[in-house]
């Protein structure tokens, strides 16, 4: 065909999967919200800026990945592609920052990445995430993963590991980055462009590399949790006794690292099995106490996951359909438009779902739809009963037919049906 296709990395999401994307959201909002968290929903562009610095400009995130544009007022503007620095900004500029402190928040919705796209891995992706800003208790690292494992577990998603990971913190990192830059130095003739790139960059974010030539050197490459502080190693401890106490089991991970520069310390992971190579993440998450600085706000540590939903949802063994018509209304006449309009509402002002047929084929073939939507029910709106106002009711199911009076067609309706009752989820 011809026609306009979508941009490249989108993906349409028809009902079945909005579906499952939608639980997922909903079952996330009320998984968190029973440990204290609140939706909000921030802009879906910001200012360019928020993610240069939020973000990290060393990034790939940031140095290949973005959307970004001029508006017709001249503002460079970025479609976001994450949810933590805006959460961070909205929290500064709203009666938010004067709420007890932690703040506990949940988001979800699209993000832009100009990614190479592939197997679960889209320019336009959706993601659920929280943020517990205002508090640097190790404790709430714990407290965010066990919203992430809870979660999958409700939505039925087995098969999933926690890599657990402490990648230091100001007083620590240097020394690390030291010790990354000399292990990989000597190397630098081995090195893929990009992981050259890197290194001169941000060489930590090189232990991210997925190139296959790399994994000796990976494999070789110093360890974050042999260069921590004392402090980090003591909030490390308290993560993990956390976790303990959370009954939730976890892998530690040395080399696990996060694309985005602001996290210290806490960094997690959480992987599935049927998920392959660079794909195998369903949500990362951690500890970003330096981010609010970053963006020109006062000190204000926080810590979250994001998670993306259409890997998620991918998993999820739960999902509901989403809810079909139960009752077709048509007439064999034009004429009687009117009157299938209203035989229609009257059903729909009780929650039924019903679809009126009002097209000019003939009731042979608005049968014939209505048989192949699956419908309970057909109501049949004719000239002879109106008159006497009353509609045909008949059951697909049974095959059985009757005249119902119209003032009593709920009662002659609701015995029939067997499409269960089920209501949308929240849409994002
Ligand atoms: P990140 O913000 O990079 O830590 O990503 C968090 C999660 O979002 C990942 O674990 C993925 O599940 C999902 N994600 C990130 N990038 C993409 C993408 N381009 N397409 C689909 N999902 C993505």
């Amino acid at each position: 065909m011809a026609g306009i296709s979508r941009p490249r990395g989108t993906d349409d999401l028809l009902p079945e999967r909005l579906a499952a994307l939608e639980h997922a959201i909903t079952v996330g909002t009320q998984v968190s919200s029973r440990y204290g968290y609140r939706r909000l929903q921030t802009p879906i562009f910001e200012a360019s800026d928020l993610f240069v610095r939020g973000v990290g400009d060393a990034t790939d995130v940031v140095r290949r990945e973005m959307y970004t544009f001029e508006d017709r007022g001249g503002r460079s503007l970025t479609l976001r592609p994450e949810g933590t620095a805006p959460v961070v900004r909205a929290f500064w500029e709203s009666e938010l920052r004067q709420s007890p402190l932690p703040v506990r928040l949940s988001y979800s919705g699209p993000m832009f990445r100009y990614d190479r796209p592939g197997r679960g891995r889209y320019r336009q992706f959706h993601q659920f995430g929280v943020e517990v800003l205002g508090e640097s208790e190790p404790e709430l690292d714990a407290e965010v993963i066990a919203v992430a494992w809870r979660w999958l577990a409700e939505l039925g998603v087995g098969g999933t590991s926690l890599q657990l990971n402490s990648i230091g913190d100001e007083a620590c990192r240097p020394r690390y980055r030291e010790a990354l830059l000399q292990h990989f130095s000597s190397h630098l003739a081995d090195l893929p462009e990009l992981d050259r790139d890197r290194l001169a960059r941000n060489p930590l974010r090189i232990l991210d590399s997925k190139d296959p030539e790399m994994a000796p050197l990976l494999e070789s490459a110093p360890r974050t949790t042999d260069y921590l502080c004392q402090d980090c190693v003591d909030a490390f401890d308290r993560v993990q006794e956390a976790l303990r106490a959370y009954g939730i089991p976890y892998q530690l991970n040395p080399r696990l690292v996060r694309g985005l520069d602001y996290y210290q310390r806490t960094a997690f992971e959480v992987w599935h099995e049927s998920l392959q190579g660079a794909q195998n993440s369903l949500f990362g998450g951690g500890r970003y106490d330096g981010l609010s600085e970053v963006l020109g706000y006062p000190k204000c540590p926080g810590v979250g996951f994001a998670a993306g939903l259409e890997r998620v949802a991918l998993l999820s063994r739960v999902a509901e359909p989403p809810p079909e018509p139960q009752i077709f209304a048509l007439s064999a006449d034009r004429a009687a438009a009117g009157a299938v309009i209203a035989v229609a509402e009257e059903l729909r002002r009780s929650g039924l779902r019903v679809v009126a047929d009002v097209g000019s084929r003939s009731l042979r073939g608005k049968m014939r739809t209505a048989e192949r939507a699956g419908v309970d029910v057909v109501v049949i709106v004719g000239e002879a009963e109106m008159g006497q106002g009353a509609v045909t009711v008949r059951s697909l199911r049974a095959g059985t037919q009757e005249s119902a009076a119209a003032a009593a067609l709920l009662e002659a309706v609701g015995p029939l049906l067997t499409r269960s009752e089920s209501g949308l989820g929240g849409v994002t």
